[in-house]
């Protein structure tokens, strides 16, 4: 039989009909999503065993502990680790994605001089050539203070006969500060957060990955504190705070003055757009509360918190044993007088940063990424991303006790690039191995003093130092990702004597949570999500 034109019609048809129930469509989607993988440009994870590493977080001055799942070595997950001291089991959205960040693609592996790659040599000469010009008017501008790093740039500078070694107030951190000073203590204050009743927070971002956020939102979950949150705008912790107080911008000083009873309360209502019985309300909820912990950066929120008699006492401000070496903010640096900068990363914007310049000034920006400030510097030195190069790290500033980790290479560095420290190094012409020895000898200061107890992540148990048969056993307990805790500082009220004009606290700089670059996963997320503004990059 001939077939007919309607039998070819009803075989096509059922061919299209039939298509989606064999293997075939689904086969050739599969193929086509592998060999659109299979670029050589993109990485693949390595085959092999599993392990797990422990280690500290270094992209920021909080220093969380890490918990890294590695294939054949290489780290392919990140998790939290439970019952770490600094960090009590949590971590910020950012760490998860972490390992991520060295195949960023916006990766720097060679030095830029305005714009153009070149040799690191060339980099090293035109930094020396603005070195001799500058004169002693050259600053370095920490993003994580408290580090091994941190003690090389303040002797660069001391060698180049500068004072100015800058950091940036965090927000909140001011306060702590300003207290400080007001009671002559001789330790810095942390932030008791876990015995806080209340929390007052003046546009802190409280739940939004601010100071060390396991411990923030581990006493958020458990609902030890009230949170209210004075925002003039619509901010993801005012939008989970208890309350939220809708003020005028700029208007925080009036408020805080009107709950110390400074000011009148009718007087504040008009300046702030509360109602009087809005604030009358918020004034005996922290009195009948209490612990009432304010957070802000103005002295006016310093002094409530010495009204509510915050400071030395439980839920407040309280001494932690240690020293901290005193910093300059970038804030009191006059405007207009760096001749040479050394930045590290995303330490500040580009706008403050920019202010502090002389017209003649020059930007060096210690960065892994063309992003934030590298945009606008001059010349940009390429450094180890997160996780490729040894690092430590100091307690964060509202931590209770003194802390100490190491941040261990876990990925080999790509060639070409040199950190700070190294970088400084080679100009100062220091020996190679300056800030291993550095390190030792923190390490042995820590040992010798006989002083705290080591957290081992593994095992989750602490040891005390003192049973450390030297210091060499305790840094290598330390490069295991183990955690060093001071022990707890005696509690002690301190009396505070607020001056009649107190100095304007540090401006804010922004977030801590966010860096300039973000694992690309996090990156999607953060662009498609409202939940932040997208920052320059
Ligand atoms: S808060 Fe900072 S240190 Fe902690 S996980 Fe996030 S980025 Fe790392």
């Amino acid at each position: 039989m001939k077939p007919t034109r309607r039998d070819l019609i009803t075989l096509s048809a059922g061919a299209v009909v039939a298509l989606p129930f064999t293997p075939i469509p689904w086969k050739l989607l599969d193929d086509s999503a592998i060999w659109t993988q299979n670029w050589p440009w993109i990485p693949t994870p390595a085959r092999g065993e599993p392990s797990t590493k422990f280690t500290a977080c270094t992209l920021c001055p909080a220093a969380c502990g890490l918990k890294v799942r590695c294939i054949a070595g290489k780290p392919v997950g990140i998790a939290p680790v439970a019952a770490h001291p600094v960090s009590r089991g949590g971590l910020c959205a950012l760490a998860f994605g972490a390992h991520q960040l060295p195949w960023h693609p916006l990766r720097l592996k060679q030095p830029l001089l305005r714009g153009q790659l070149v040799t690191m040599d060339q980099a090293q000469a035109a930094v020396a050539a603005e070195l001799k010009r500058a004169g002693a008017s050259v600053a370095f501008l920490d993003a994580r203070p408290g580090r091994t790093a941190s003690m090389l740039y303040r002797r660069f500078l001391q060698e180049n006969h500068s004072v100015r070694y800058l950091t940036v107030a965090r927000p909140g951190e001011s306060t702590g500060h300003l207290l400080r000073q007001w009671s002559g203590s001789p330790e810095p204050l942390g932030i008791d957060i876990e015995n806080a009743k209340t929390i007052l927070s003046f546009g802190v971002p409280v739940l939004d990955g601010w100071a060390t956020p396991g411990r923030v939102l581990t006493a958020w979950k458990r609902k030890s504190f009230r949170l209210i949150q004075v925002d003039s705008i619509a901010t993801p912790t005012a939008g989970l705070a208890d309350r939220w107080l809708l003020i005028e911008p700029g208007t925080e000083a009036a408020l805080a003055q009107a709950l110390a009873g400074t000011m009148p309360v009718e007087a504040a209502a008009k300046v702030t757009g509360l109602s009087a019985a809005l604030i009358q309300d918020t004034a005996r909820e922290l009195a009948s509360a209490g612990p009432a912990l304010v957070l802000g950066d103005d002295p006016a929120i310093a002094a409530l918190n010495v009204q509510l008699q915050n400071v030395g006492r439980a839920g407040g401000y309280v001494s932690r044993r240690g020293s901290s070496v005193p910093a300059m903010q970038l804030e009191a640096v006059p405007d207009g007088s760096l001749e040479l900068l050394f930045v590290e990363d995303d330490a500040a914007p580009w706008n403050v940063v920019q202010k502090k310049l002389s017209p003649t000034g020059y930007l060096v920006c210690f960065s892994a990424y063309h992003a934030g400030l590298a945009n606008h510097a001059p010349c940009v030195i390429p450094v180890p991303a997160n996780l490729e190069t040894v690092d430590d790290a100091a307690e964060p500033f509202d931590a209770l006790t003194a802390s100490y980790s190491v941040a261990q290479a876990l990925l080999p560095a790509p060639q070409g690039v040199t950190a700070a420290h190294a970088f400084l190094g080679r100009l100062a012409g220091w020996a190679e191995d300056e800030y291993a020895t550095t390190q030792a000898k923190r390490v042995a200061a820590i040992h010798a003093a006989k002083r705290g107890s080591l957290f081992d992540p593994a095992a989750g148990s602490t040891t005390a130092v003192s049973e450390f048969k030297d210091a060499a056993k305790l840094q290598e307990a330390l490069q295991q990702g183990g955690c060093w805790q001071d022990d707890a500082a005696a509690p002690r009220v301190l009396k505070c004597t607020v001056p009649a004009t107190p100095a304007k606290a540090a401006a804010v700089q922004g977030s801590n949570w966010t860096a300039a670059v973000l694992p690309p996963l996090a990156t999607k997320i953060y662009q498609e999500s409202t939940l932040r503004p997208t920052r320059e990059i």
